[in-house]
């Protein structure tokens, strides 16, 4: 399936150029045009889908089968000690390109990418209470 008005499938049809590091039936990787860091690279499904919890199983499977991989090859060309694989959903979590991808992003020592992770601590029996809601809420 494809959106007419989506640049992503459009990447994988092949009618916008990009520069490819992987393709396969169901799976296309090429570099982000705007990196956050050298070789920051984007995963996605061929088939258009907007968000992670709206993709086929299926088709998720396809990609973690070569998300490890991926990720190992991006790293090392790039002499990255570490990288992150970021999934946007939702332009609240800062989604723009609203078919599903996942960013690979090479990490090297002090480079100031994500300077802050902004975590708290949960108060008395919150956590537990949330848990048990989020368990409420699996539909599998
Ligand atoms: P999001 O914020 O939706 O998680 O990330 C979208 C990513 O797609 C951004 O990092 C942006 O630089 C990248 N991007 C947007 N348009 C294009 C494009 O036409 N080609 C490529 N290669 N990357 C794009
Ligand atoms: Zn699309």
């Amino acid at each position: 399936m494809e959106r007419q008005d989506c640049i992503f499938c459009k990447i994988a049809a092949g009618q916008i150029p990009s520069i490819k590091i992987f393709e396969n039936e169901y799976v296309l990787a090429f570099l982000d045009i705007g990196p956050i860091s050298d070789g920051h690279t984007l995963v996605i499904p061929k088939r258009h889908y907007e968000r992670l919890d709206q993709t086929e199983p299926k088709v998720m499977a396809e990609i973690a089968k070569v998300l490890p991989a991926l990720s190992a090859a991006v790293s090392r060309a790039m002499n990255a000690e570490g990288y992150n694989v970021l999934c946007n959903n939702g332009s609240v979590a800062g989604q723009v390109v609203e078919h599903v991808h996942f960013h690979i992003i090479p990490r090297h020592p002090d480079d100031g990418v994500f300077n802050r992770w902004p975590s708290y601590q949960y108060p008395e029996d919150k956590a537990g209470q949330i848990g048990e809601k989020i368990k409420q809420n699996i539909s599998l």
